[in-house]
């Protein structure tokens, strides 16, 4: 499936981290591929930045972020990203058209996945013509039914919305089936005070897919917490009380079940793990959930 917006920093990476995130935790074997030319963020999401992508026979082997864990019910994570292959070369990719198309088809088809059960594809943000061949690419890549669909996501400020209103006809456009919209940085979770209020207003996302017709995933709060847990690598910890969606989150910490101090590592093979005690999970769950009952 694939992880769309009309706008850049809506949260298109972090979603499709999260998702791939709650899928490989309830099972299921988790490809991630990563065409955002315009700035590659899943390695930087996974901490697998320094990970040298192997060559094998018949293609690139994808980079392992964690193994399979029957025990624990967690199915493996892998990620493939231009981020690896860009590296060395400066950042700034200022390749014209027919070069980024043939680099894609070649990303799409000599990575050696091998089984699995969801590849979900984080691609740039915008509507242009550029995107339009990368989204034929895809669907002229894949075998027949392969591409399950679109998650698109939005957040609530209206220029956004109107953005992804693009995203929506161009999938339409396009023939990409749209599996629903994601309402990212709904309402905030206070890392002071334990609540969680809307500062953006709420609503876009829901009226948007009624719009279309299209269903609508859920609404994520932004949780400093998630970032934390990125960016250094920190388990989430919350105040004594906080409640979101009826869930307590300070609770996991008095009952032990990560310790009383938060952990930090940045060791990639430990991020499902820690992503468990982070409030955004069980919103995540739900919408992996749906996602796979809609996709089957
Ligand atoms: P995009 O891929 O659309 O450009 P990112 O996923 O990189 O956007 O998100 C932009 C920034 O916003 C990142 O620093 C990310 O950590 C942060 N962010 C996105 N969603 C949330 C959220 N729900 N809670 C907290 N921070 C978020």
């Amino acid at each position: 499936m694939n992880v769309l917006s009309g706008k850049g920093g809506v949260g298109k990476s972090s979603i499709t981290t999260q998702l791939a995130l709650s899928l490989s935790l309830s099972g299921h074997s988790v490809g991630v591929l990563d065409v955002d030319l315009t700035g590659p963020s899943m390695p930087r999401m996974f901490n697998i930045e320094d990970a040298k992508v192997t060559q094998a026979p018949g293609g690139w082997l994808p980079v392992p972020v964690h193994t399979t864990n029957s025990d624990k019910g967690v199915g493996q994570l892998r990620c493939m990203s231009l981020g690896f292959l860009l590296r060395g070369r400066g950042d700034a990719v200022v390749w014209r058209g027919p070069k980024k198309t043939a680099m894609i088809r070649q990303f799409l088809s000599d990575v050696l996945w091998g089984e699995m059960d969801y590849l979900l594809i984080d691609t740039p943000p915008g509507t242009s013509d550029e995107h339009i061949s990368l989204a034929e690419t895809l669907l002229k890549e894949a075998r027949p039914g392969q591409v399950a669909g679109a998650v698109v996501v939005t957040t609530p400020q209206a220029v956004a919305t109107a953005d992804v209103r693009k995203e929506l006809n161009f999938c339409v456009k396009t023939s990409i089936p749209v599996i629903g919209v994601i309402e990212n940085m709904a309402g905030f979770v206070c890392p002071n005070c334990a609540e969680c209020t809307d500062i953006f207003g709420k609503g876009g996302g829901q009226v948007m897919a009624n719009d279309f017709n299209v269903p609508f995933l859920g609404r994520i709060p932004i949780d400093p917490q998630f970032v934390m847990l990125i960016e250094t690598g920190q388990t989430p910890e919350y105040p004594q009380g906080t409640i979101i969606n009826g869930q307590d989150f300070s609770k996991a910490l008095q009952s032990g079940s990560s310790g009383s101090t938060s952990e930090v590592t940045k060791d990639a093979s430990l991020l499902a793990e820690k992503y468990r005690d982070c409030s955004l999970e069980p919103i995540f769950r739900k919408i992996a959930q749906d996602i796979v009952t809609s996709v089957g």
